[in-house]
């Protein structure tokens, strides 16, 4: 799996702390996008099971509420995805998911998007359907910056917050906010929702 960085803990990006992964690899180019560093499908191949035992090492540590899956674009490595979900289902069954995708969850339904491996529409859908089955929430369609919007976790108004499970409601979803991290070796990460502008 093509992973962009993975933030083992933050409070930005779903209730709760999640550690947050960030796949590499999107090809549906939104204009103004801030991670384009992220589109590009280049970069270190991750088996599976390393990013879970990371997942988990980092649960141990912070406690973690969930993970959350953002990008990139999460479902356009599916199969990976699928994966690695099933498996931190299986290690951690109380751990809570959640997903940016840019696609809608119409494009999802009746697959309609395009993965890396190349996988056929009726895979398409069944992966969907199992990744779906596992997720507690996710926030859907492309950014439009035409469309700019406050609203917890949707950063353009077109965008979608929907709720797979009953673990959350709406009101978990706090304000936008930037987080940044500033590491012992003073390397600095920014997540989350640039109100004020595009930093990029
Ligand atoms: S789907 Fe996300 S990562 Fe991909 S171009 Fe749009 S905003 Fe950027």
């Amino acid at each position: 799996m093509l992973v962009h960085a993975i933030m083992p803990a933050s409070r930005v990006n779903g209730p709760g702390l999640r550690c947050v992964v960030f796949v590499q690899g999107c090809n549906l180019d939104c204009p103004s996008c801030w991670n384009k560093l992220s589109h590009a499908f280049h970069g270190t191949e991750f088996a599976v099971e390393a990013i879970q035992a990371g997942l988990v090492n980092s649960y141990r540590q912070y406690s973690l509420e969930g993970v959350t899956f953002s990008g990139g674009e999460p479902m356009q490595q599916a199969e990976d995805l699928a994966k690695l979900v099933r498996g931190l289902r299986s290690a951690l069954p109380t751990l809570g998911f959640g997903m940016f995708t840019g696609y809608s969850e119409k494009e999802l339904e009746t697959g309609r998007y395009f993965t890396r491996h190349g996988v056929d529409q009726d895979r398409r859908r069944t992966l969907w359907r199992s990744i779906r089955d596992q997720l507690d929430f996710a926030v859907m369609g492309r950014y439009n910056r035409l469309q700019p919007s406050r609203a917890p976790m949707r950063t353009s108004a077109n965008q979608a917050l929907r709720l797979f499970s009953s673990r959350y409601t709406e009101s978990d979803f706090g304000e936008q906010t930037v987080e940044i991290t500033i590491a012992a070796d003073g390397l600095t990460r920014t997540t989350g929702f640039p109100t004020l502008g595009n930093p990029g």
